[in-house]
């Protein structure tokens, strides 16, 4: 490769006019460095002001260039002061509506000047609007050009706005033309994936000409775009394989004792093992024996028992002499966590410690003296475990409960932890939300995966009935009903706003409204507001059977255990992930009563939340209703893309690429094989600064 070829890839963005310290500062925060930062910068739609349209033929929801003549512009004091400004052009009228605006602006509408306007059509009142177009003054009587481009639309952020993208992308577009920028792609992977040639790529996107086929760049089929969606998914993978190569180089304490331990706790158990739990146990033994770390992600539908699994690792970790560390989201599920493993442990002669944010003073300093001095073997806890004033004797595993809720980065953060003497403790993840294949592969190739497929006997499906919340008369029947037989119910409040407080208010007053409709019915309710002890004896009480009826906010997603539940009420179902329904659902139908389940919802339904629905009255398989929501609603809506730090992609799709994912494995196992020199740049290009996580 010649030397003017690596020049665009360390040129700093300062370097482009217009770029002085500040905003240099303000790109950098938003990723962007280098000219090559700027070209990887991907629009995330056009627009076409390739030619300008006749105002009658427009329809709403059209984006498009307008030439018209004001004929008339008002301010109007409503409930907002607006400037309305009534525009023509031969063909029909159309109203420009502004919420802001300054006098000189105002003063620009005078009746008979010539606009140049760019901007969304939107049915309005009265007739055809656009709500603060772009526009130009036209000066003269003839025809101003168009673009002759497509116009991209990049993703901005606070102080890096769209101009400023559009002008640095033109300018490093221009930079293009003279220098290159390196292609990292050995020849052999282009030809044999039909990949077309990097520059033409990158000026395609970002500059479509006007007669672009617009419908296949708004869906990112285009072959330029496939390019880079391409090596988009390929670097991701790549930063994955790399943390997973490198583990295999890191140590780990062998945990190989001999299972005297393991085979009383199998022997104490009440049930016998389901196949799959023991094959997936005995997958982790072996993973544990290895001195480098396993990383080992396990999946398993609610309910198919993973606490059992998760147990052996930790007892076969604590009889090869090192502590363990479990981690659950909440503390709910941590707390019913603690309960299990006590009292599994007790008679195995494992102390068992406690720590979550809640735990101070004495207490917590008594708990980290007994961690540090190693006489605390098992500790289970919410996020506080891994404070920076945690230490232990021997940390040997780190168990996560519910994967989804972290990302790649707080994992390896998490395992980084433990690091001590040279060796990481063993990490094993267990996660009830099933992953399709496909979406493993792109997210999680820094992690074995193992899955529990199978549930215990006894197991009744659930009956799920979809209903509208005016028929909630008949739903407090059924309450009544499956109380009298002697059965318990969940009633769950959810609200789509985040805010805690308004779920507690929603689940106070339906806990009044049953109580008041089931006289003669014990009612109780738990949501996050309550102190952790009343809320702690409130469910205490519940599986006691002392409660009938449980109203709860989503608290109990996770980690409630009461075989004799057997009716799950969910209001505003239709606001909830298909994989949260399935969980909450998976509350019932562990005893073996007929179990159901009401998903009421508001009216009316879109014709989508009806088709997700009915996901989950057609089956009670997890991975299948993962697979179906995967492909109503897209990747990021099923992992919670915002909760985890899940990662985003600039123009690949996992959902519209996955036929990319087997192309991309071989691709990787390819670079990481002949062309280890280029892996790093390859990576550095697409992840940017956040792909220094994969450094270990
Ligand atoms: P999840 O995979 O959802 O975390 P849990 O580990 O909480 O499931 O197990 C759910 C319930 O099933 C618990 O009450 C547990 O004791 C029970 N259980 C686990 N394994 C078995 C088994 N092999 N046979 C019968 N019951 C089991
Ligand atoms: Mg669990």
């Amino acid at each position: 490769m010649s030397d003017t070829r690596a020049t665009l890839d360390s040129l700093p963005v300062s370097a482009l006019r217009g770029v002085g310290p500040k905003s240099a500062l303000r790109l950098s925060a938003f990723g962007i460095e280098t000219v090559q930062d700027v070209l990887f910068h991907l629009p995330r739609r056009y627009e076409d002001r390739t030619h300008v349209r006749e105002v009658g033929g427009l329809r709403p929801g059209d984006h498009a260039v307008i030439d018209v003549q004001v004929d008339l512009a008002e301010i109007r004091f409503g409930r907002r002061r607006s400037l309305l400004v009534r525009v023509s052009d031969g063909t029909g009228a159309l109203l420009l509506r502004f919420f802001h605006f300054s006098k000189a602006q105002q003063q620009g509408f005078a009746r008979g000047a010539r606009l140049r306007i760019y901007g969304e059509v939107r049915r309005g009142p009265a007739m055809l609007e656009m709500v603060h177009p772009e526009y130009q003054h036209l000066e003269a009587a003839d025809s101003v050009p168009t673009e002759d481009r497509l116009t991209a639309v990049y993703p901005t952020t606070e102080g890096v706005h769209q101009l400023t993208l559009r002008k640095l992308s033109d300018q490093a577009l221009q930079l293009l033309e003279r220098e290159s920028l390196p292609e990292w792609l050995p020849e052999a992977l282009r030809r044999e994936h039909h990949l077309t040639d990097l520059h033409a790529a990158l000026r395609y996107v970002h500059r479509p000409p006007p007669d672009a086929d617009q419908a296949a760049l708004e869906a990112g089929t285009h072959p330029a775009q496939q390019r880079l969606a391409f090596e988009e998914m390929l670097a991701h993978q790549l930063s994955l394989k790399r943390i997973r190569e490198r583990a295999r180089h890191l140590r780990a304490e062998q945990l190989d004792s001999e299972g005297e331990l393991l085979r009383r706790f199998k022997a104490a158990l009440p049930f016998q093992l389901t196949d799959a739990q023991q094959r997936v146990i005995h997958i982790i033994l072996r993973d544990l024996s290895m001195p480098h770390p396993m990383m080992r992600l396990v999946q398993g539908d609610v309910g198919s028992g993973k606490t059992v699994v998760a147990a052996a690792a930790a007892i076969q970790a604590v009889e090869s002499g090192c502590q363990v560390a479990v981690m659950a989201p909440t503390e709910l599920l941590a707390e019913q966590h603690f309960g299990n493993f006590e009292h599994w442990c007790q008679d195995l002669g494992i102390r068992v410690g406690w720590l979550s944010g809640k735990v101070k003073g004495k207490t917590r300093a008594r708990l980290l003296d007994e961690l540090a001095q190693g006489d605390i073997q098992v500790v289970i806890g919410t996020h506080a475990l891994f404070q920076a004033d945690v230490a232990f004797a021997r940390l040997g595993l780190v168990i996560i409960d519910e994967q989804h809720r972290f990302g790649v980065h707080q994992r390896l953060s998490l395992r980084d932890k433990g690091r001590d003497r040279g060796v990481v403790p063993h990490q094993l993840i267990m996660t009830a939300t099933p992953i399709p294949r496909t979406l493993a592969m792109a997210l999680y190739a820094d992690l074995d995966s193992s899955v529990i497929d199978e549930l215990p006997p006894g197991r009744t499906p659930v009956q799920t009935v979809v209903l509208p919340d005016n028929r909630r008369e008949e739903v407090v029947q059924r309450v009544r009903q499956a109380c009298r037989n002697g059965r318990q119910a969940y009633w769950v409040c959810t609200l789509i706003e985040e805010s805690e407080s308004l779920q507690c208010e929603a689940a106070e007053d339906t806990a009044a409204m049953l109580a008041e409709a089931l006289p003669g019915l014990r009612v109780a309710m738990v949501h996050g507001r309550l102190k952790e002890q009343e809320k702690a004896q409130r469910m205490a009480a519940f599986k006691q059977g002392d409660i009938d009826v449980l109203v709860a906010t989503t608290v109990i997603e996770v980690g409630v255990d009461v075989p004799n539940a057997s009716l799950m009420i969910i209001e505003n179902a239709e606001r909830l992930g298909l994989s949260q329904l399935h969980q909450l659902r998976g509350r019932v139908g562990r005893g073996t009563a007929v179990s159901n389940c009401v998903l009421m919802y508001r009216s009316p339904l879109s014709a989508m939340a009806r088709k997700r629905l009915a996901v989950l009255r057609e089956t009670g398989d997890g991975f299948e209703i993962a697979r179906r929501d995967l492909e109503l609603r897209g990747p990021g809506e099923i992992l919670g893309t915002r909760q985890t730090g899940m990662v985003q992609f600039r123009i690949a799709d996992l959902l519209r690429d996955q036929d990319l994912l087997d192309k991309i494995d071989q691709a990787s196992g390819y670079l990481l094989e002949h062309c280890q020199d280029n892996v790093k740049p390859i990576i550095r290009r697409w992840l940017g600064r956040s792909a220094r996580f994969g450094e270990v």
